[in-house]
């Protein structure tokens, strides 16, 4: 499966991912996302990393 991390230098709080997915993303009392599951269920992962404005989800 793939291991899915937030570059939370780049992060910028706009809740895209989360919007998207919530299943695996949450934007917390920081204004970050952080991952709460690496299992992406419905979603797909590709497009949301691919939504993101500054390319802050890494899919490995
Ligand atoms: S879409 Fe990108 S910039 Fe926006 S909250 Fe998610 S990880 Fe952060």
């Amino acid at each position: 499966m793939a291991k899915v991390t937030i570059d939370t230098s780049l992060c910028t709080g706009c809740g895209l991912c989360e919007g998207s997915c919530p299943e695996m993303f949450k934007i917390t009392e920081d204004n970050m996302a952080h991952v709460v599951s690496q299992d992406p269920g419905q979603c797909d992962l590709s497009q949301v990393a691919g939504e993101c404005p500054v390319e802050a989800i890494i899919v490995k």
